[in-house]
């Protein structure tokens, strides 16, 4: 039940990218027989994402995932000497409290940069962002807002295209336009990702979200958009991306996004499946309770804590159960900092810590959510029993929500080692690559990297 992590291939999916790995093995930019065969996977691919996001084929560039696009939009646009000239100088960029560290991260390090100026824009303890309070975030000088279309850890669903139309009516009335970016990692399963509908100009997404391959996706945008390269060198993917194609990766990503529409009536089981399990769980467990609400939330989601039990413990005992959950982000599953999306929402240390996330797929049934009812309440219970400095602290106190990165801290309830003060991050910085290392005007001159200008090509 760990299928917001990532999801298996899908078998139809697997057979369209076999023949791109042997016989038709070809390097797409090349310009003979091979190639074009290769070539030919790509457009198809292409085409395929253009339905998906209601766009034309030009408006799409191929990536290695959901984190490269991500990055691309926040640092290509604060790079962007277009957003610069426009601005007369530093931009401002907006980004919602619970996004995916990937644009957290970018944010922070396009702000370290002196790129940009960041506000985060918080949400309400439902867990969704709060239109009146972001718009209250825009400055003159504000190029990018950009806010999740689903959560990876709570499912829950922002209101984007709320979002889009306030941000397309501010628009009208302003000489410098705001850009709006969404990523739709977890979202495009299960929701409509047309992109004018939306009013987005940019969106991200991720081949292994979506029954596709690990290391493939896509990001949307607009044409217009005043967007640096990320990576420098050849010319694909209208100069926005060089390097050669993923091939097989792509043709899997156009696979899995042109099968999407299919799984309808099976995304209606999800949800019945999911509501079974949360109502199973809920009133199975005492002392439990789901973080956010069930409504506008992605139907494959639930994200419960259990009062007085620790998430990791809980993890491991489902995991000798069988039953495969997590805590939170994948990509944050080694930080033992509570959830910067459950404490943006007002949870306490305690109960972020105490939160399990269950995300239901394609091949779950019912009797591996009625297995997970069944053994719940033994793996809490003996939780309890013996981690008596984690139950006997009082977490109880109703959610109110706070930001974990402006500082206007959530209720702290206990002397927990993680509360203590640290670095304004919303969890430990990475030892081996520290801001020593990437700092863009340090890079030590045997690694032989250069220093990082700011680039003059734009797409
Ligand atoms: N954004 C969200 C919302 C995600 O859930 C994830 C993956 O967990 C990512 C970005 C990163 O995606 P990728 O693994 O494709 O880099």
């Amino acid at each position: 039940m760990d299928y917001a992590a990532t999801a298996p291939l899908d078998e139809q999916v697997l057979k369209d990218m076999m023949p791109y790995f042997s016989e038709k093995y070809g390097n797409p930019s090349s310009v003979h027989g091979f190639g074009e065969e290769a070539q030919k996977g790509v457009i198809e691919a292409r085409q395929q994402l253009a339905d998906l996001f209601g766009s034309e084929i030009s408006e799409i560039a191929f990536t290695s995932g959901a984190t490269e696009g991500n990055n691309t939009v926040i640092k290509g646009i604060a790079m962007s000497p277009k957003v610069w000239e426009m601005h007369g100088g530093k931009p401002h960029i907006i980004v919602s409290d619970i996004e995916h560290d990937c644009v957290l991260d970018s944010a922070k390090r396009v702000m370290k940069d002196g790129l940009a100026d960041v506000s985060y824009a918080p949400v309400n303890k439902e867990g969704r962002v709060d239109i009146e309070e972001l718009k209250k975030l825009i400055r003159p000088n504000t190029v990018l807002i950009s806010v999740m279309y689903a959560n990876n850890e709570t499912g829950m669903i922002q209101p984007i295209e709320e979002i889009g139309r306030m941000i397309s009516e501010l628009n009208g009335s302003r000489d410098k336009k705001i850009y709006f970016h969404t990523d739709a990692a977890q979202a495009v399963n299960y929701l409509d990702c047309n992109v004018l509908r939306l009013g987005v100009d940019l969106m991200t997404i991720s081949a292994h979200k979506i029954y596709g391959p690990k290391g493939a996706g896509a990001l949307y945008i607009r044409k217009g958009t005043p967007i640096v390269k990320f990576m420098d060198g050849g010319e694909q993917e209208f100069r926005m991306r060089s390097g050669t194609h993923n091939v097989p990766g792509i043709v899997g990503l156009g696979s899995a996004a042109s099968r999407l529409g299919a799984y309808k009536e099976k995304n209606e089981e999800i949800k019945k499946l999911r509501d079974r399990l949360i109502d199973g769980i809920l009133s199975a467990v005492p002392r439990s309770a789901l973080n956010g609400l069930k409504e506008n939330r992605l139907p494959n989601n639930a994200n419960i804590r259990f009062e007085g039990a620790e998430g990791e413990a809980i993890l491991v005992l489902l995991n000798g159960s069988g039953v495969a959950v997590s805590t939170g982000s994948a990509c944050a599953a080694k930080s033992l900092s509570p959830s910067h999306v459950l404490k943006a929402m007002g949870l306490t240390d305690l109960d972020a810590h105490s939160s399990i996330r269950f995300s239901l797929g394609r091949g779950t049934t019912e009797q591996q959510v009625d297995h997970v009812i069944s053994v719940m309440p033994g793996i809490i219970e003996k939780l309890r029993g013996v981690s008596g400095s984690f139950a006997s602290t009082d977490s109880t106190s109703s959610p109110q929500a706070g930001s974990p990165h402006t500082g206007q801290a959530a209720q702290v309830t206990s002397a927990d080692p993680a509360d203590l003060p640290r670095d304004d991050d919303h969890h430990q910085e990475n030892v081996f690559w520290d801001d020593d290392v990437i700092d863009r005007g340090g890079l030590p001159a045997d690694l032989g990297c250069e220093k990082n200008n700011i680039p003059d090509k734009e797409a």
